[in-house]
């Protein structure tokens, strides 16, 4: 009985010591960060930052596994067919206008969402600011972040933290909600392609050195003790190979469809017949399947949105979609979101997060109703769910499997004993009293009992 209260009080005390809505928050993406690699190697300024927070080893991100639908997920907690960022490449054919990664600033793309850099401006908690997260530059819903830097990948990294960290010393207006964003270790990730081990060794402890000047910056302007950091990615990464490919070209004619999106999701918009073009796809290769856009599995969240095209083909993990070219790579992601490898993890450290804590699993959906609740916000409609972020947060009563049938099995027994001790207490038949003889004293006035 003692524990159970002692968790309740502790829970209370924890609620009481966080007053969420007035606190700040810093999220970043290290694109194509793999939740793997943080076993595979040395990356010290990483570890320094989970040791005094939290660590989720694996998120489950949403389908398609690509960058930008990834990052409208994480920050609108919304799957890719309800945000509209369906792919890096769409169309949308009631509109006649196309998508890429290198033409997406049109608001038309993204306004089917609210991104919390624009709820947190509209509930009035302050100003939001970034550095190159996909869509921070585009004029959704007719709003930006009030800070926020053209999208240019040439732009250094320290130069990206310089920003953001002035930006959040400004006092007016004050910066409660940031992002930043850095291309790597998924540059490095495709060229290399994730075995090879020399290589991304390098390169992730350049990524680590990366975290440690963003740490070093934080401490030196004195946020360091009170905002709410986040680290986390978009998706992981595959080795793909010259000898997996499926040429599309040796199944059906080009002039039957258009490629709208390539692999390892491709995105087909059958020309001529569509249910011809699908027959002559779903057997094309043993390493493929293909789907018509109303038998996409459910699990995908993948169907309910016009700019998913009517036929989508799925590549098994390692294999790559072509028409007929060459592969230039060896490393690739977009594959099945239920396959670890393209699962990134996501660490946290702050006022609003316990600390020392590892928890197995969240889904990226889940992230954005944690962020709405730190800051304090009222989130817009999205797919999350809080309370799988809840052993996350310092404010939040938080309880795992055995503890809480540990809790069960002591309530039974304690209401056991007082069961038993209170039908034994009514059931106990009293003893008939030792019969006393009535003496009479000569001297006494009443009798008495001996
Ligand atoms: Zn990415």
């Amino acid at each position: 009985m003692s524990s159970v209260l002692m968790l309740l009080f502790a829970g209370i005390l924890a609620r009481c010591a966080c007053s969420a809505g007035d606190s700040r928050l810093l999220l970043v993406s290290f694109d194509g960060f793999r939740a793997d690699y943080l076993e595979t190697y040395k990356l010290p300024h990483l570890q320094e930052f989970i040791e005094d927070g939290v660590l989720v080893k694996q998120v489950m991100n949403s389908f398609i596994t690509k960058t930008f639908p990834n990052h409208y997920t994480i920050v609108t907690g919304l799957y890719e067919e309800s945000h509209g960022i369906v792919a890096n490449d769409m169309y949308d054919a009631d509109a006649q206008k196309t998508f890429s990664q290198f033409n997406d600033s049109d608001p038309f793309w993204w306004d089917e969402a609210v991104p919390i850099w624009a709820t947190n401006q509209q509930q009035g908690k302050g100003a939001s600011a970034a550095a190159m997260w996909p869509g921070t530059d585009v004029k959704i819903n007719d709003t930006t972040p009030q800070f926020f830097m053209k999208y240019n990948f040439s732009v250094k990294f320290e130069e990206r933290v310089e920003k953001v960290v002035a930006w959040l010393n400004s006092s007016n207006p004050v910066v409660t909600f940031a992002v930043l964003y850095w291309e790597e270790p998924d540059a490095s990730g495709h060229k290399y392609g994730p075995d090879d081990t020399q290589n991304m060794r390098t390169v992730l402890e350049e990524v680590d050195k990366r975290i440690g000047f963003l740490m070093s910056k934080l401490k030196a302007s004195g946020l360091w003790d009170t905002i709410n950091i986040i680290i986390t990615s978009d998706h992981g990464m595959a080795s793909c190979s010259e000898k997996k490919l499926i040429i599309l070209d040796e199944c059906i004619g080009r002039n039957n469809y258009t490629l709208i999106d390539k692999t390892p999701v491709a995105a087909v918009l059958p020309r001529q017949n569509k249910e011809d073009v699908y027959n002559l796809l779903k057997n094309c290769n043993s390493h493929m399947k293909a789907y018509l856009k109303e038998e996409i599995p459910d699990r995908f969240h993948y169907s309910h949105n016009k700019r998913i095209q009517p036929i989508i083909l799925v590549a098994d993990e390692g294999w790559t979609i072509v028409q007929n070219e060459s592969l230039s790579k060896l490393g690739d992601h977009g594959y099945d979101n239920a396959l670890p490898s393209m699962h990134p993890f996501l660490a946290a450290r702050g006022p609003a997060f316990r600390r020392g804590y590892t928890h197995s699993s969240i889904n990226n959906v889940d992230i954005y109703p944690m962020m709405c609740h730190i800051l304090g916000l009222t989130p817009q409609p999205h797919n999350g769910t809080l309370g799988n972020t809840k052993c996350l947060l310092a404010d939040q009563w938080c309880i795992n499997l055995p503890e809480a049938i540990g809790i069960v099995i002591g309530a039974f027994v304690i209401l056991s004993t007082f069961t038993c001790i209170i039908v034994i207490s009514k059931n106990r038949v009293v003893p008939p009293r030792p019969f006393a003889r009535l003496q009479l004293q000569s001297d006494d006035d009443e009798p008495l009992i001996g």
